[in-house]
């Protein structure tokens, strides 16, 4: 890969709701970037050549980098074929839709010598480090994930949530499982899992899942798509110092009631701030353990079907 002089010169795949919402405008305030092309099949953005196919993109367009926001079950080829052109490559959460895959993009980075990043965009989320520098100083002996949203809010109409390979809860509970494996200091496993699925849909709708790990710690997590009013996207950990609790999806932070921290969110320019830092160092960052753990609840957990759902 050539050094880069100049802004990063990205392309976007897949221009849906999350690149309207979060990477155009996080892209524009970064003047580490100069957004260059789009590839999708339908969605543009204006002032920018737009392509059907990122193959299409990628002949045509002086690119550095990509960032791939389509479905996580279509982004594999399309990694695979950036990589392969030489170019940085930003990987919208969940990084694959498989564990097996994510390793091979893995792989194949290191070997063309480009950066592959795996967002996790709820890591970046502003009380996420001071929680996980107090959980390491003090290690919970138990921690409790409560996620509930209404999908119908999040997700209106998302046909690809609800199939095979779709994620279904598990596409916000990914995000709790993104924070949970970096703040807390002890191994943790799925035990056991009671997956809900929705009589005509392919993906859950709520999960429960009991992790065990080293000694005597425990981790619950309860994930749920059918909260209407307030919004749950809380870890409360048991300390010897005191009761932790990040909540707002870890922009706010309390200890034994007192707040330490509440600030706006600003995860997705961090994210670019991180991915341009990891370009120009030569680096990768690639941590699939919330998509393994992801993956270990699909294989052990227990299926049951609820009523259906329909947007
Ligand atoms: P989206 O709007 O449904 O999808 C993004 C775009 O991907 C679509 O507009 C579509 O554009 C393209 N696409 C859809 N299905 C495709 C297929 N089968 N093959 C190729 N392209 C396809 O979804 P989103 O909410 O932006 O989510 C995209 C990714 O971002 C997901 O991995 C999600 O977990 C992640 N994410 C979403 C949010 C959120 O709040 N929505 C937050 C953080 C992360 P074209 O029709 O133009 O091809």
């Amino acid at each position: 890969m050539a050094d880069i002089s100049g802004p990063i010169r990205i392309g976007i795949v897949g221009v849906g709701k999350i690149v309207r919402d979060q990477h155009l405008p996080a892209i524009a305030g970064n003047p580490d970037f100069k957004l260059v092309a789009t590839a999708s099949r339908h969605g543009t953005v204006e002032g920018v050549p737009s392509y059907t196919t990122i193959e299409a993109m990628l002949a045509t367009e002086e690119l550095d980098a990509v960032s791939l926001c389509m479905p996580p079950h279509v982004r594999y080829q399309a990694a695979r074929a950036a990589l392969e052109a030489d170019k940085h490559v930003f990987l919208e959460k969940p990084p694959g839709a498989t564990v097996s895959e994510v390793e091979d993009l893995k792989r194949l980075a290191d070997a063309e010598g480009v950066t592959l990043f795996a967002s996790w965009h709820s890591r970046y989320a502003p009380a996420v480090q001071a929680a996980r520098a107090f959980l390491f100083e003090n290690p919970p002996s138990s921690v409790a994930i409560v996620w509930k949203e209404d999908v119908r809010r999040w997700h209106p109409n998302q046909d690809w949530i609800w199939r095979a390979g779709g994620f279904g809860v598990f596409d916000p509970g990914i995000n709790a499982m993104s924070i949970a494996t970096h703040i807390i200091p002890v191994p943790f496993f799925v035990g056991e899992a009671v997956l809900d699925f929705p009589a005509n849909r392919d993906a859950p709708i709520a999960a429960q899942i009991n992790f065990t790990g080293a000694g005597d710690f425990k981790l619950t997590a309860d994930f749920d798509w059918r909260q209407t009013g307030p919004q749950s996207w809380d870890i409360i950990a048991e300390t010897p110092a005191g009761r932790l609790v990040l909540s707002s999806g870890g922009a706010k932070l309390a200890i034994d009631g007192r707040a330490v921290q509440d600030e706006p969110e600003r995860e997705y320019p961090a994210l670019y701030e991180r991915f341009a830092g990891i370009v120009k160092a030569g680096q990768s960052d690639v941590d699939i353990a919330p998509l393994q753990h992801v993956a270990d609840a699909f294989m052990l957990g227990r299926r049951r079907v609820v009523e259906p759902f329909f947007d």
